[in-house]
C-alpha cells in the first residue's frame, strides 16, 4: 500500500442516528502493482468511496474502489486497459465492549458475519479514535478485484504457436501440424 495514502474519516462526522456518512477520496497510485504473477500498470489515481454508519456501538463501513490499470492480454501479450470496480463491507467492533457486557459475541471471533445482503468482515478494535483510517481496506478491495487475466478483444487471435508472432498484427502464414494431437487439444481449449 502506498505510504502516502490517507483515507481517514472523522468519526464525529458519522451521525449517531445510524444515518450513513459518505466521503470520497482520490488516492495517488503511480507505477506497478505485482499481483497474480503479473504486472498491473496504474493509469491514474484510485477513486475510493466510504459509506460509514453506526450500528449500535459498532461502525459499518462500505468501501468502494474504482481504478484503471493496464496489463498484458493473456492471448497476445499486448498491453490492455482494464477498469476495476469493487466494494467490501467492514464492521468495526470494540473488543472490550462485548466482554464488559458479558455477551458472547461470536461474530468477532469468526472474522466475518452474514448480514441480510452479504458478507461483512468484522474488524475488532481496542478503541475508536477520532479518525478511522480505511487506507488498508481500500488496498485490500483493490487487490481482490484485480482480474487474473484480460483479453484485448473477444476475437484476439493470440500468438502463433509456431513462430510466436502476434497474429492480430501479422499473417505469418505458418501451417500448424494438424496431425499432432497436442495441437488439437490446444485448439479445443482456445475455442
Ligand atoms: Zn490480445
Ligand atoms: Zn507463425
Amino acid at each position: 500500500m502506498p505510504l502516502e495514502w490517507d483515507c481517514s474519516i472523522r468519526l464525529s462526522s458519522v451521525p449517531r442516528s445510524g444515518e450513513p456518512y459518505v466521503e470520497s477520496f482520490e488516492l495517488p497510485l503511480d507505477g506497478v502493482i505485482e499481483h497474480w504473477g503479473q504486472s498491473y500498470v496504474s493509469r491514474g489515481p484510485v477513486h475510493a468511496m466510504v459509506e460509514a454508519s453506526y450500528t449500535g456501538e459498532r461502525i459499518l463501513a462500505r468501501v468502494s474502489v474504482r481504478a484503471e490499470f493496464s496489463l498484458p492480454c493473456s492471448r497476445c501479450l499486448s498491453e490492455t486497459g482494464v477498469a476495476i470496480m469493487g466494494d467490501l463491507r467492514y464492521l468495526f467492533s470494540l473488543r472490550s465492549s462485548s466482554r464488559e457486557n458479558g455477551e458472547r459475541d461470536s461474530d468477532e471471533e469468526m472474522g466475518s458475519v452474514l448480514e441480510e445482503d452479504g458478507d461483512v468482515d468484522v474488524i475488532p478494535v481496542d478503541s475508536f479514535q477520532s479518525e478511522l483510517d480505511l487506507s488498508q481496506y481500500v488496498w485490500e478491495v483493490l487487490l481482490l478485484n484485480l482480474p487474473e487475466r484480460v483479453i484485448c478483444a473477444d476475437d484476439c487471435k493470440g500468438l502463433c504457436p509456431v513462430c510466436g508472432q502476434n497474429r492480430n498484427e501479422v499473417d505469418c502464414g505458418c501451417v500448424e501440424d494438424d496431425t499432432d494431437p497436442r495441437f488439437a487439444v490446444l485448439r479445443g481449449l482456445q475455442s
